[in-house]
């Protein structure tokens, strides 16, 4: 059991299972699922910028920073990025990413959540793709564009 709670949220065949430690004082109503622990890997964030503290002030766009991996981290080896284990709210559309101005040019530091694997990428949802999303369907019947980063 304690290797499940370690390795949450667990796909199976796609959706996701999320387990939650229980005080014992819920009734089965007040047991919500709509928080999510995810790692998250964050790309494309430039070496200066991959301080301890800079991490923790990225994962404010989160609902509640959990770990850090410190090990990667603080590695004498290049990563491609860095990763943080958040907590999520998933009936908010989820954060994809950011602009950084460095050296006089914008970059995108871009977020990848592991085992989630269907992000839509329009509304943030998750759970269904950009194809699926029921609110890209309204809005296009609406003449709505689509929202921009
Ligand atoms: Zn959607």
């Amino acid at each position: 059991m304690e290797s499940i709670w370690l390795e949450r949220p667990c796909p199976i065949s796609g959706p996701l299972m999320q387990v939650r430690k229980l005080s014992g004082l819920e009734t089965a109503r007040e047991i919500s699922f709509k928080m999510v622990d995810f790692w998250v890997q964050i790309h494309h964030l430039p070496e200066a910028y991959r301080s301890e503290s800079n991490i923790a002030m990225v994962s404010r766009m989160f609902h509640q920073i959990i770990d850090i991996d410190r090990a990667a981290l603080q590695s004498q080896i290049y990563r491609k990025y860095v990763r943080v284990f958040v907590q999520v709210d998933t009936s908010k559309p989820l954060p994809d990413g950011f602009y950084i101005r460095h050296q006089q040019k914008r970059t995108w530091v871009e977020f990848k959540f592991e085992k989630l694997f269907s992000l839509c990428y329009y509304c943030g949802g998750i759970e269904h793709t950009r194809l699926e999303c029921d609110q890209r369907r309204i809005d296009e019947e609406n003449g709505i564009q689509p929202p921009t980063i």
